[in-house]
């Protein structure tokens, strides 16, 4: 197993992935590979050999990997975005996407109830938000609105999901005084940009938030951003994106093993690295 990236900071999947193996007796060994752009496909190539599970992929890769991949499962192909690809017993790689489940069950468990029937509002039009956007909808959300800086991208990732599950997909700018009002009736904020990660400041309004919302941050360095902070001093539900990452590791593993219910292994790995401060390799 490697994850493939450039550049790589964090090793959180590779401290998931490894314990999860050892957990299962398994002798194999998640690889953290940063790579040149002109080695990419040597290593994708190497990946369909026998000693292999699979690759993770991230930034700025995803789409390449995708590319050489010799499918992608349907979900990846809806939402846009390959995280992973398992090598299949006939030696081929495919291509899937974990953020979308992972997200699923994290926010799921932090709302405390299913993602059917509410009112949801994202910033961000990014990779994330189209994995964000996807759960929510087949999830059978009543009504998402996407904000982003890039007025153009949101429109474009509202248009891409137009028809998935029969909940409206509204695209706006973020500064947009429409993503401020349908703050005020959400039940879900969800933060998928990299503001409060790489950016200071806060994406959503919270104090527009109705007291029943609650906040998701898929940031999980640091672990409280100044969004989650200003939620939880109003009241509010709250939680970053650390259980996210979790969750889509146990569901790359159970792909490339077929072992399922390593989420509390991997979660007590990672828990040291997910302390504020913690992260960076
Ligand atoms: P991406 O594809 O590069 O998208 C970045 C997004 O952030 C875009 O919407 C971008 O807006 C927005 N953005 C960047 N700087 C901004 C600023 N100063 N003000 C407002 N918006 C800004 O990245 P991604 O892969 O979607 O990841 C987004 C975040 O999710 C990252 O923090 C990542 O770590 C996190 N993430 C977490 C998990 C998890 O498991 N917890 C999984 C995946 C991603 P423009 O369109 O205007 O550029």
């Amino acid at each position: 197993m490697a994850l493939l990236g450039r550049p790589l900071r964090r090793r959180h999947s590779q401290v998931m992935h490894d314990a999860a193996f050892a957990a299962a007796g398994i002798d194999a060994r998640y690889e953290l590979l940063e790579l040149e752009p002109d080695e990419v496909e040597g290593v994708v190539r190497e990946a369909h050999g026998p000693g292999w599970l699979g690759l993770g992929v991230t930034a700025p890769y995803k789409q390449v990997v995708a590319g050489l991949c010799d499918g992608v499962d349907a979900d990846a192909t809806t939402i846009g975005a390959v995280n992973n690809a398992v090598r299949t017993a006939d030696g081929q790689l495919v291509g899937f996407n974990t953020d979308a489940p992972g997200f699923r069950a994290a926010v799921e468990a932090a709302m405390g109830r299913p993602l059917a029937g509410i009112d949801v509002v994202v910033a961000g039009a990014g990779g994330a938000a189209h994995a964000v956007v996807f759960a929510c909808l087949s999830a059978g959300a009543r009504r998402v609105t996407v904000g982003d800086r890039t007025v153009s991208r949101a429109n474009e990732l509202a248009r891409h999901f137009a028809g998935i599950g029969s909940a409206p997909v509204t695209g706006v700018a973020l500064d947009d005084p429409l993503f401020a009002a349908e703050l005020r009736s959400a039940d879900l904020a969800v933060n998928a940009t990299t503001v409060g990660m790489i950016d200071p400041g806060m994406t959503i309004e919270v104090d527009t938030l109705p007291a029943r919302a609650t906040v998701f941050d898929l940031v999980y360095v640091p672990a409280e951003t100044p969004l989650l902070r200003a939620a939880r001093a109003r009241g509010l539900r709250a939680a970053n994106g650390g259980e996210m990452l979790i969750q889509q590791a146990a569901i790359a593993f159970e792909r490339w093993t077929g072992m399922s219910g390593m989420a509390g292994v991997m979660r007590a790995a990672v828990a040291p690295l997910l302390a504020d401060a913690g992260g960076q390799a």
